[in-house]
């Protein structure tokens, strides 16, 4: 029976392009959809940018941009990534589009407006004290206050916690706390809030059951658990369990204005998840499907791939207001954990360094390698994996490439120089005799491979993609020796070449069995290797058909190795900087397209101190002010030119977005903009741009 299924990933916030950790769910996500869909289910597979909030707000302010503009500059970035590494999501949406205001102010009304007969409104308002900054005239998130950590005392601290010792606090308790956004200490305001009343008995009763009805992960449910029971705290006090959630920010905000309440906004986590809703009605209103029936059929199922970071939104708030707006719940949540890069840096949300998606791609490296990769280690578990350089080359060539596809390889050349590219009839292969004459009756490789498609199935659908590949290269295995043990290179050279023949053929069938396995893993290769084999895309229930005297295709190369050298320049720091010069005399370079010119994000910056750089008679180290609120650090080749005490107050072009590079002197954190001739010995000097007066540090050049 096929199913209905309803497939998220968690939606990314729009103040940055993907690091890895957002490519390795995506993937996850991505090859349990693409098994689900060879199964004949119909899925759909929906994401969208996470747009709202302060954060972005005050981005974009910075970046001098109207918020919608910022987060569309940001969602033109996406396409590159999802493309580039297979992923299958049938819409990409936006929490700003009308369809999730609309949606989620629905559900706020529903959950207002709950009849006394059904228990009451779930909606509640209450006077709460906050800091407000008098320059900027908002209140302030705790992340946009700093100050002294009232434990351990270190300075400079966030309002939420201290990274210093790790105490959590209000941001009251700060002492001599400032606002990050002016500088000025911030005042106690009173303001009114919304909350969402996850203290109510009627939500504690229907989390305590829905978290703990099996469809979250064990580990997962046991420690949603103990967020429902009443326990002491450290330091003496007790939480009393599930706490109203507080659903209001105050203009000025980014976000949805909350029905009948003029100058209050739900909190991005509000409308966040209803993202996933509106990414879908969009994608159904695209098809001129009706989404309230969509979302009426019985049999629909709902899953959401998420991190361990964002576990209460997607257990206890998401389901609540799910399910007391009369809505559908999800059926299951399945939290991955982080990436960690040769057990190094985390890989969470909020920072992502190390691995870069682009990069990888723009070395040339196989996306499907980074798919293979993640999928041999990837297990139902909520529990963090390692990306480590010599692991990853030892799974591709080894495994990958060594097991697998050269099974194809090899075999292929027989098959077209002897058999016309035609295999032997099937019925043969059961009953064929290894040279050494074991095996009389049915080839233990063959067979294995046809009956573990339920096994392999299973592992997939339960997310235990580890174990079906290890599952797949155990079968692998079986082929390879089977290969081995009949020397097809000797029977060749020899007169049986019936015997040669099924050789070929049971290798060329279990390699396509093995492709059929791989294929929500490896979906491009699974293409070239239809296209090889000359059948139709391969569905999961093919794996019971036969290949028999089927004429295949022409062989052609499936799979490069990964070197050693891809894998340092992944790694390695970036080159030292050169000054690229604008060229004179030369030749105007290929034309690009405005997607391309956006890329380079170029600002205007003002020099706060330039001085000599001991050891280099090129270089000058050059302080800049690019209305970031920190300083940035970059060498520049001018020192030929200019004295440090004539640029210091000058505004100049900065290439903002440049890959910070290491250099012998420190980090350069971008490139000033310089125009020179092409042959610089010819026509010596080089001269900085200057850009008009009225031009402020931080403006983007467009
Ligand atoms: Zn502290």
């Amino acid at each position: 029976m096929p199913r209905h299924l309803f497939v998220t990933t968690a939606l990314p916030y729009a103040n940055g392009n993907f690091h890895i950790g957002h490519i390795m769910e995506y993937i996850q996500a991505d090859i349990w959809v693409r098994f689900q869909r060879m199964q004949g289910h119909a899925v759909d597979f929906v994401c969208a940018d996470d747009t709202h909030g302060a954060p972005i707000m005050i981005a974009a302010e910075k970046a001098g941009k109207t918020p919608q503009q910022f987060v569309a500059d940001i969602a033109a970035g996406r396409k590159p990534y999802l493309d580039g590494f297979h992923i299958s999501f049938d819409n990409w949406h936006s929490t700003d589009a009308p369809e999730n205001h609309a949606l989620a102010r629905q559900i706020y009304c529903d959950l207002r407006d709950i009849p006394e007969s059904e228990g009451g409104s779930l909606i509640a308002r209450k006077t709460i004290e906050q800091f407000f900054d008098p320059a900027k005239n908002m209140f302030l998130p705790d992340r946009f206050i700093k100050g002294e950590c009232p434990k351990c005392h270190a300075k400079d601290q966030y309002g939420d916690n201290c990274e210093v010792c790790g105490a959590v606090y209000a941001p009251t308790d700060l002492i001599d706390p400032v606002s990050v956004l002016s500088g000025v200490r911030p005042e106690l305001k009173s303001s009114e809030h919304f909350f969402f009343k996850l203290s109510d008995p009627r939500c504690v009763a229907f989390l305590q059951n829905w978290t703990q009805d099996g469809r979250l992960q064990p580990e997962v449910a046991n420690k949603v658990k103990e967020w429902f029971s009443v326990r002491t705290n450290p330091d003496g006090s007790t939480s009393e369990g599930l706490g109203d959630w507080d659903i209001s920010r105050d203009a000025p905000y980014f976000g949805i204005e909350i029905p009948d309440a003029p100058g209050k906004y739900f909190y991005v986590w509000l409308d966040a998840p209803i993202g996933y809703l509106a990414s879908l009605k969009n994608l159904l209103d695209k098809r001129g499907q009706d989404y309230a029936a969509y979302m009426a059929q019985p049999d629909l199922e709902q899953y959401h791939f998420i991190g361990k970071d964002i576990v209460t939104f997607h257990t206890l708030f998401w389901p609540a207001l799910l399910h007391f707006s009369g809505r559908k719940v999800p059926n299951k949540v399945f939290v991955h954990g982080f990436l960690t890069v040769n057990n190094g840096e985390k890989m969470s949300k909020s920072r992502g360094t190390g691995l870069d998606p682009l990069k990888y791609l723009s070395l040339g490296m196989n996306p499907e390698w980074l798919r293979y990769y993640l999928a041999a280690k990837l297990s139902a578990r909520n529990e963090d994996i390692d990306f480590n350089a010599d692991d990853f080359m030892a799974r591709v060539n080894s495994d990958l490439i060594g097991k697998f596809v050269n099974i194809a390889s090899r075999a292929a050349g027989f098959v077209q120089k002897h058999f016309n590219g035609q295999l032997s009839g099937a019925a043969l292969w059961d009953s064929f005799k290894n040279t050494d004459g074991s095996e009389s009756v049915q080839l233990p490789c063959m067979n294995n491979a046809l009956m573990a498609a339920d096994e392999i199935a299973s592992c997939y659908d339960n997310r235990e993609f580890s174990r079906g590949l290890r599952k797949v290269m155990e079968l692998a295995d079986g082929f390879n020796h089977y290969w081995d043990l009949n020397k097809p290179w000797e029977l060749a050279r020899g007169e049986d070449k019936e015997k040669l023949h099924v050789v070929c053929s049971v290798a060329i069938e279990g390699f396509r069995l093995l492709s059929l396995y791989l294929k929500p893993v490896l979906p491009k290769l699974a293409e070239q290797v239809e296209a090889f084999l000359n059948i139709p895309p391969m569905q999961w229930s093919d794996s019971r058909n036969r290949l028999g005297g089927h004429t295949i295709g022409t062989y052609a190369h499936l799979m490069q190795r990964v070197t050693p050298e891809q894998l340092d320049a992944l790694f390695d720091p970036p080159a030292p900087i050169e000054i690229k010069l604008i060229p004179g005399g030369e030749a105007i370079a290929p034309t690009i397209s405005i997607d391309d010119f956006v890329k380079i994000d170029l600002r205007i910056a003002k020099i706060v101190n330039c001085e000599a750089v001991e050891g280099s008679v090129k270089l000058l180290r050059l302080t800049l002010d690019v209305g970031e609120g920190r300083m940035r650090n970059v060498f520049s080749g001018i020192a030929s030119m200019y004295k440090p005490e004539d640029l210091v107050g000058q505004l100049t072009v900065l290439v903002a977005n440049l890959a910070p590079r290491k250099m012998k002197f420190g980090v350069s954190e971008g490139m000033v903009l310089a125009a020179s001739h092409a042959d610089e010995k010819a026509e010596p000097g080089i001269y900085i741009l200057n850009p008009w007066p009225g031009a402020q540090p931080g403006m983007r050049i467009h």
